[in-house]
């Protein structure tokens, strides 16, 4: 399996993602997508919201605010606890996660590191509104995007006239302040996510939280994940948030380099069973119950959350499923399974044999002469009317179709279409499958159809 360095090196050279801030020494855990990587990472969107809004009809979408006012992260216990544990090397004056330093570890000041005792390092970021920074207009960004979602629960509810059981889906940025940002897009401090929080009543929450295991890890699979590169991780006791009932991991084999096994894995998704505990947060009159026991009564809430059960004749706050995906992390999984090396006539090829719903570009049009002017033609007009199918289609005549062939094959573009002297006559072309190299002659007049059947939901 590919490891990390020759996924960097891929994204870099075809333009997938670079270092943010490159052109100034960069910015620690901040990268950009260009070309290519904007087409892969909105196709993971894409994909994603067509499965859990468009082809659920208990599901709506919503678009929240970055910024949120202060009491949102106050009630939501994000203020108080969204920390990890920090630790000082006395010595080379570094700061680590204190579960990702290793004591025993070389120092660069020489010896092992001089760790300090770990303390709690809040990682949001902090900002002011307005004109004037003060502490009365302090704000934070989003370290999550479900806050939003929590606390238009009513706005939508009230909107839609929606029962429960329903979700709320979002996508959006999502911002943390990581002590040690590291291995490329997996852990940045800029990063998508793409959240449900799906309402239920008691007493069906562990059947919901199963479903929901089971759809967001198929997910992964029919996008062509190989199932041996994912996991389940049921989370034990002690990993456990104090407020969840149940969390289920799902994790990607990240880091096949490592010897362990269970270390080449990670989390690319978090399904967890939150009972009532973020309803009851925010709800006017509500309560933060802290993991110490401590209780903060909420007494700015301006709406009551929830819901009136005609079964029950009640009013109840629901109980929410929350399937909390990193869109960054997905991509960087369907880059990493979608990649192989293959010799071909004693040659290398790479290829990104990426699922056609997330491929960059659907289809390239190759003319196989670049000084034919009928040819170049011909295939600049294929190439038009193909996307109006909606289709991201390209065309390229810098290089001998070889070379052609190969660019499109590294960046996973599921089928080449060439133009030649035949095609003059005839009016066909020749559609070469990424995958198998096959080569079909198919009639210019059949290839909206042909195309459309192989590439199915893009
Ligand atoms: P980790 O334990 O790896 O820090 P987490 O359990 O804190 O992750 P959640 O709060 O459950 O993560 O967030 C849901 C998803 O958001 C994660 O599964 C991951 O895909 C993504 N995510 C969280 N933090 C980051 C980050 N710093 N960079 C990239 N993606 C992230």
């Amino acid at each position: 399996m590919v490891d990390l360095d020759k996924i960097i090196s891929l994204c870099k050279r075809r333009g997938f993602i670079f270092q943010g801030s490159e052109q100034y020494g960069g910015l620690q855990g901040t990268w950009d997508y260009g070309p290519l990587g904007v087409e892969l990472k909105n196709n993971v969107k894409r994909a994603w919201w067509r499965k859990t809004v468009y082809e659920r009809d208990d599901m709506e979408g919503v678009d929240t605010s970055v910024l949120l006012n202060r009491l949102v992260l106050k009630y939501s216990g994000h203020e108080e606890t969204f920390s990890d544990p920090m630790v000082d090397c006395r010595k080379c004056k570094k700061r680590f996660r204190a579960d990702q330093v290793d004591a025993n570890e070389k120092c660069p000041e020489g010896d092992k590191h001089d760790l300090t005792e770990p303390r709690p390092f809040n990682l949001m970021f902090k900002t002011t509104y307005g004109p004037v920074a003060d502490e009365n207009n302090i704000a934070y960004l989003r370290p999550e995007t479900a806050q939003g979602i929590f606390i238009n629960f009513k706005n939508v509810l009230d909107s839609t006239n929606r029962k429960v059981p329903f979700g709320i889906a979002q996508i959006g940025k999502s911002y943390r302040n990581e002590i040690t940002p590291r291995n490329f897009i997996f852990r940045v401090r800029e990063f998508e996510q793409m959240e449900i929080e799906f309402f239920v009543k008691d007493g069906t929450d562990e059947e919901w939280h199963k479903k929901w295991i089971e759809e967001r890890f198929n997910w992964y699979i029919n996008l062509g994940i190989r199932p041996e590169n994912l996991r389940k991780h049921v989370q034990t006791k002690e990993e456990l948030a104090h407020y969840a009932k149940a969390t289920t991991d799902i994790l990607y084999r990240f880091f096949p380099e490592r010897e362990e096994e269970a270390k080449q894995f990670d989390e690319v998704e978090g399904v967890a069973n939150r009972g009532n505990f973020d309803l009851t947060c925010h709800t006017k009159g509500g309560k933060l119950v802290l993991a110490d026991g401590r209780e903060i009564p909420n007494v700015h809430a301006t709406t009551k959350l929830t819901y009136f059960d005609h079964e029950t004749n009640q009013h109840i706050l629901p109980n929410v499923v929350e399937p909390s995906a990193g869109v960054d992390r997905a991509t960087l999984a369907f880059l990493m399974d979608s990649y192989h090396e293959e010799t071909v006539n004693d040659d290398q090829r790479i290829v990104l044999k990426l699922h056609p719903e997330l491929a960059p570009i659907k289809v390239a049009v190759l003319p196989l002469k670049k000084n034919n002017e009928g040819i170049k033609k011909t295939a600049a007009k294929i190439k038009n009317e193909l996307m109006k199918n909606g289709w991201r289609t390209v065309y390229d005549d810098t290089a001998g179709i070889g070379k052609l062939y190969r660019r499109q094959d590294e960046i996973g573009t599921p089928f080449c279409i060439t133009v030649d002297f035949d095609t003059l006559e005839n009016n066909t072309v020749t559609v070469r499958d990424r995958d198998t190299m096959a080569q079909e002659r198919v009639a210019i007049d059949n290839l909206k159809d042909y195309l459309s059947e192989k590439l199915g939901n893009c």
